[in-house]
């Protein structure tokens, strides 16, 4: 960023301050999958990051370049990545940068499909420790000599834990480990990685960033703060110039380019629409959130709530000094005596649906859906009971949504 304007201003104007043909205000959907040249040179030079260019848009194109650039401004990073979707990223990130003999620590409340995913990284021989992240010293205590990364995410999901995110910034820059904060739940409207030395940020931009549900996509930050110098995983072919690009360079090509989760224009061109009011939106939802977790808190039908804003939660002091806001993920444990199928099919307003981050409030029975496949043994491990309810919270006007779980609760 060359001015320090705020949030939204930065977002809403990043296109066309980058002049894009015909004084268009939004970057174009350019849906060309292929580049020409005049000169081969210059096609040689974009294949040998001799210039910035497009060559075949796999690997990048210019209306996914100019989404990159505002996660960048948003992450205050360095630079970033996009991919198809939020999996996409994670999964491609970690294929690009670990290798055989490497070790992982990573949360033990994860998004389940990125648990997923270590897994199967841990089935083609990675190591992987999973731990209590909400306190540094399990995290510290986990590490190896062989440990080149820590994975967190700021808010877990479903039961909201959070992480100990400034220490665990602390230890990686002091131990020189790859620090890397899903910030999916969070958002870098309420909070940047960054601040607490995140070497890599993800964002699914399927969720409040795009905020609308009607496009996938993922991106990676590098927030400029790792030494890539002493990474030991850089292939020699990209170490060339710039040392603070050869992570994110790395990333492109044997990630993205690779594993060919590419993001398409027009989801591009979607999310960058939807992003322009994620403070706006993020505003609204993480007050109603805050409304309905207050109301949960005094219903009799209600055992527990699992809200970051509310005082009792474990990490109530840790999200009020880092975050802006306390989200918009929101979980509900009924009482024994209240069926959870009837409760929700008694909801006229709220949508049983997955997804989180949405501009409509969404609600789904945790046990029977996203953690289903975890058995009933590892969800008793998790405190995750039959009656948890996910709730995603949009923004809708607040008395609508109190009104509609006040009929189902009864
Ligand atoms: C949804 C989600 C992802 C995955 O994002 P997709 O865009 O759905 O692939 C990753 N991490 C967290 C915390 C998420 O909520």
């Amino acid at each position: 960023m060359t001015t320090k304007r705020g949030f939204t201003t930065t977002l809403l104007h990043s296109d066309r301050l980058q002049k894009p043909e015909h004084g268009a205000l939004h970057k174009p959907i350019h849906t060309s999958v292929t580049f020409g040249y005049d000169d081969v040179q210059d096609l040689v030079d974009v294949f040998q990051n001799k210039t910035s260019g497009y060559a075949y848009s796999r690997q990048g194109s210019p209306t996914v370049n100019a989404l990159e650039y505002k996660v960048t401004q948003m992450e205050k990073g360095f630079a970033s990545v996009c991919f198809a979707t939020g999996m996409a990223g994670i999964a491609s990130t970690i294929l690009a940068l670990i290798k055989q003999g490497d070790h992982i620590v990573a949360s033990s409340y994860l998004f389940g499909n990125t648990r997923s995913v270590f897994q199967s990284y841990m089935d083609m021989g990675l190591d992987v420790t999973f731990v209590d992240a909400t306190d540094v010293a399990n995290v510290e205590s986990a590490l190896k000599p062989n440990t080149r990364m820590v994975f967190v995410e700021t808010i877990a999901n479903p039961a909201t834990q959070i992480a100990d995110l400034e220490a665990i910034g602390k230890l990686c820059e002091q131990k020189r480990i790859l620090y890397m904060v899903d910030n999916t739940m969070t958002t870098p409207y309420l909070f940047n990685p960054a601040d607490v030395k995140a070497s890599l940020v993800a964002n699914s931009l399927t969720k409040n960033i795009g905020g609308h549900g009607n496009a996938l996509g993922g991106c990676i930050t590098d927030t400029g703060l790792f030494d890539w110098g002493s990474y030991p995983n850089i292939y020699d072919v990209y170490k060339k110039g710039d040392v603070k690009k050869w992570g994110i360079t790395q990333i492109r090509k044997k990630g993205l380019r690779d594993a060919g989760g590419t993001m398409a224009p027009e989801a591009a061109h979607y999310i960058s629409i939807g992003a322009e009011t994620l403070a706006l939106r993020m505003d609204r939802s993480t007050a109603n959130a805050m409304a309905l977790a207050t109301y949960f808190e005094a219903h009799p039908n209600i055992k527990k709530v699992f809200y970051p804003g509310l005082e009792n939660h474990s990490q109530h002091n840790r999200a009020k000094k880092l975050f802006k806001g306390f989200g918009t993920l929101l979980s509900i444990e009924l009482v024994e005596s209240m069926d959870c199928f009837a409760f929700l099919n008694a909801l006229q307003l709220v949508v049983k649906s997955s997804n989180l981050g949405d501009t409509r409030t969404l609600s789904i029975p945790v046990a029977h859906t996203i953690f289903n496949e975890l058995g009933k043994e590892k969800r008793a491990e998790m405190g995750i009971s039959d009656n948890m309810i996910r709730l995603s919270i949009g923004i809708e006007d607040k008395d609508d949504l109190i009104a509609d779980f006040a009929a189902a609760l009864g």
